[in-house]
């Protein structure tokens, strides 16, 4: 069967998923990859247009790119956002820089947020992503019941809004995080239910903060099952070694059958228990089939506020995680909030906190820190088409630089992101940098 003609060609890509250091030419129809092929050498680099001389309308209407040697991956995936929170940071204020202080803090101001504002926070925080080649987000989503339903519903309005005003860019899920009480069972529960058939995609909680984590933990699962849903848990971000619902959790992922479709953010108390209860609940979560999300920015940032002298840090055991065949996705969590800061929803600055954090930076540990920021977070959000092959959509982003470990080492302004059959985004930096004086042996006379 002859192949399709190519809507666009893209010569001299280093893949780095691919990990052979070729230079390679990809081909594009209908928004989908036709072929992935290694070259023999660079391409003839004349007959194709220049990607860095290229603005985002001058790249719509090229039909071969020249990447020039630089890395294409899949569009990054940040599987652990707060979309909803982002950018409160100027009417919402961290003193003690505590997690408690910021869901106290962040849950007295809720009732101002209207609708708009929440809506401009995602909308802005998804352009941004993408910008920084993220293409599939997944946003937690606050739910404050406590000030009653319509406040809480606005969020969810707000969020499916932003959705629909940024689908031909970029994917969103989300997943309201749920404050499991048992005395508010039947108004939860319908609340819930109402969302998911809106077009909430799964069932999001974090039931280490509620006095009955395991009450909670087996509604949210019991709820998940009952419509399909994959679930999503923040699961005990505190230092506190004794706190362990994620053992909880796996015995009902084990109970429903849930593998694959159970995720489990910060584990960060993990980080603070003895080696061999460490152990075991790692062994436990990949018998269940839980993944896991680090998110070592925030964390950073939250955790070991009471410690002096030796103080913990709150990151996962990622190398360990990863070493028991548990999908591991790093990812941004909170973006300018009084959870966090700082981040901007890059997640190439997430995989560079990350290698810090987890002391991973060995050749082996760039490919593990690319796929953390790519396949891993892709399979837990199911996406089953994701990659750069064949049949797959084209749906990728180019970075300013030579090789993974070159993408770290510059953190590269310069980027652009093809998604839904089009360029979405095109950002140059010039560096400009005055001439050293020369050596003085390069001015000695002749
Ligand atoms: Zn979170």
């Amino acid at each position: 069967m002859p192949m399709r003609p190519a809507d666009l060609e893209l010569v001299n890509a280093k893949l780095p998923l691919a990990e052979d250091g070729r230079l390679h030419t990809l081909k594009i129809g209908d928004g989908r990859w036709l072929s992935v092929e290694p070259q023999e050498g660079p391409a003839d680099v004349g007959r194709h247009a220049p990607i860095a001389q290229l603005g985002l309308e001058a790249l719509g209407e090229a039909r071969s790119v020249d990447l020039q040697g630089r890395v294409l991956l899949p569009g990054f995936v940040d599987l652990h956002m707060h979309l909803d929170k982002a950018y409160s940071i100027g009417r919402v204020r961290n003193v003690s820089g505590t997690l408690l202080e910021a869901i106290d803090n962040y849950r007295a101001a809720a009732p101002e947020f209207s609708k708009e504002t929440i809506r401009e926070r995602i909308v802005r925080g998804a352009r941004e992503a993408s910008s920084y080649g993220s293409l599939t987000l997944r946003s937690h989503l606050d739910m404050p019941l406590q000030h009653g339903r319509d406040v809480a519903m606005r969020t969810v309005e707000a969020a499916l809004e932003a959705r629909e005003a940024v689908k031909d860019l970029i994917d969103i899920q989300y997943f309201p995080m749920f404050f499991y009480d048992p005395a508010l069972d039947r108004e939860l529960t319908e609340f819930a239910e109402e969302a998911l058939r809106m077009g909430i995609d799964g069932v999001g909680g974090a039931p280490h903060l509620a006095p009955d984590p395991g009450a909670g933990i087996r509604w949210a699962i019991g709820l998940a099952a009952k419509h399909g849903k994959p679930i999503d848990l923040h699961c005990d971000e505190t230092d506190d070694p004794s706190m362990k619902t994620i053992g909880l959790y796996c015995d009902e992922v084990i109970r429903y059958g849930y593998a694959g479709l159970a995720t489990a953010g910060h584990l960060c108390s993990l980080s603070a228990m003895p080696q061999d209860e460490a152990d075991r609940l790692i062994a436990k979560m990949a018998e269940a089939g839980v993944g896991a999300v680090t998110l070592p920015a925030v964390n950073l940032y939250l955790q070991g506020r009471g410690d002096r002298g030796n103080v913990r840090r709150g990151v996962t055991r990622v190398r360990e995680l990863l070493g028991a065949g548990i999908p591991v996705a790093a990812a941004s969590d909170n973006i300018q909030d009084p959870f966090h800061p700082f981040g901007r929803g890059d997640l190439l600055q997430i995989g560079l906190v990350t290698a810090y954090a987890a002391h991973m930076a060995r050749e082996e540990d760039i490919v593990s820190l690319l796929r953390m920021m790519t396949e891993y977070p892709a399979a837990l959000a199911g996406k089953t088409d994701y990659g750069v092959a064949p049949g797959r959509p084209a749906s990728f982003a180019v970075l300013d630089a030579g090789s993974g470990e070159a993408l770290f080492q510059e953190l590269p302004a310069s980027r652009w992101a093809y998604n839904k059959s089009s360029w979405i985004g095109a950002s140059v930096q010039r560096r400009q940098v005055a001439e050293p004086r020369r050596f003085a042996s390069e001015n000695a006379p002749a």
